[in-house]
């Protein structure tokens, strides 16, 4: 396909090596509970597969569970922990924003970075244990959230930490420890691995209820006979972005040279968090006057693509969430340019070609619409 891509944060393509272990994982037959030999293989490709998704976010393999991607993830730390009182960042992604869980919202300032100050207030309003979770890196705008300072908030409270690493791992370094995160979640198809993997990874001594039950796999956590083949395949894209993560650091300057081209073609445009850390690959930008789906159309003709807000409910025409958080103007006038292992300068280029072109037709002028006094 000639289309370019540039929307890796809603999901990045499959490395080859990873598509080629998986195939070869496909061509073999063992359920890894079964005890003969056929199953003994497919239990050690797990297992392997499980040390090398450890190894990205130095931890222990013991403490990974496999899910079927990120927001099952998310789901067993948030209802799985046994905590009622849940607080979460206005921004995360909806899979932590579920409504029955009753969170109380964490508001972000200006540049979407959370105000550590309204989580300590509010965790001292209560004594009843909590669960906080932040995300470290968000996937609209890219933000990384100061997530253990966060951590050492609740903590100091008594309360569990959960983090959704879902878009930071693989694209910046980063390790349980360090981050202090009692539950942390991440997904294979973020990092160059197959859709529907993913997993939970917890402290020893943090206690988990199963959302899925039955035949006891994933210790009891999680189960179901596994997803053999997308878990080798989330095994291989691990081992890969831990090698690779200065590539994607590099793509800073292709995402630096784009926001720079836009600032002088539209010197109005909102680039969402810019003013915070980033992940290296991710630019949310508006084009004022002009709509985000026209936006995402307009360059889906001229042979790109993006995002309008979360590419996760992209189809869903409604204002994000993220960036209604962040307050200002803009958010109806967004999309994400997010880029991956497999963009080249060139993409740059095409996509500043394309959207100088639907500026000049559309949004030119529309900055200064206010009418004169
Ligand atoms: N968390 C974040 C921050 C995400 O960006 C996504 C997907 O876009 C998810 C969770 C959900 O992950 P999955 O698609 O593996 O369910």
């Amino acid at each position: 396909m000639d289309q370019i891509y540039m929307d890796h944060n809603a999901t990045t393509p499959v490395k080859p090596a990873v598509a080629e272990a998986v195939a070869d994982v496909l061509a073999n037959v063992g359920n890894p509970s079964s005890v003969h030999r056929h199953g003994r293989l497919a239990r050690r490709l797990v297992e392997d597969a499980r040390q090398q998704v450890a190894a990205l976010v130095g931890a222990d393999p013991s403490q990974v569970t496999f899910t079927s991607g990120g927001t099952e993830a998310n789901q067993l730390a948030l209802q799985g922990c046994g905590r009622d009182r849940v607080l979460v960042s206005a921004v995360e992604h909806p899979s932590v924003l579920v409504a029955d869980l009753g969170a109380w919202l964490i508001p972000v300032d200006g540049d979407g970075r959370l105000e550590l100050a309204a989580l300590q207030a509010k965790l001292l309003e209560s004594d009843v244990p909590a669960l906080v979770s932040v995300m470290l890196a968000n996937n609209e705008t890219g933000v990384i959230q100061p997530v253990s300072e966060a951590a050492a908030i609740a903590h100091d409270h008594g309360a569990l930490f959960h983090c959704d690493a879902v878009q930071a791992a693989g694209k910046i370094a980063f390790d349980l420890a360090a981050l202090d995160a009692d539950l942390l979640s991440i997904s294979a198809h973020k990092m160059g691995g197959p859709m529907g993997v993913g997993a939970l990874i917890n402290r020893p001594g943090v206690k988990l209820t199963a959302l899925v039950r039955g035949g006891g796999q994933e210790r009891g956590l999680r189960s179901g006979t596994e997803n053999v083949s997308g878990i080798i395949g989330f095994g291989k894209a691990a081992e890969l972005a831990l090698e690779g993560r200065a590539d994607i650091a590099n793509l800073a300057a292709g995402r630096d040279r784009l926001e720079a081209r836009v600032r002088e073609i539209a010197p109005g445009t909102r680039f969402f968090g810019a003013g915070a850390e980033r992940l290296p690959n991710t630019s949310c930008l508006t084009m004022l006057g002009v709509d985000s789906e026209t936006q995402v159309m307009a360059l889906d003709l001229a042979g790109i693509s993006v995002s309008a807000g979360s590419a996760c409910s992209s189809g869903k025409v409604q204002a994000s969430h993220v960036l209604e958080a962040m307050g200002g103007s803009g958010a109806e006038n967004a999309i994400r340019v997010s880029l991956g292992w497999s963009s080249r300068d060139d993409d740059i280029d095409k996509f500043l070609e394309a959207w100088g072109s639907l500026y000049a037709r559309k949004g030119s002028g529309r900055e200064q619409a206010a009418p004169a006094a």
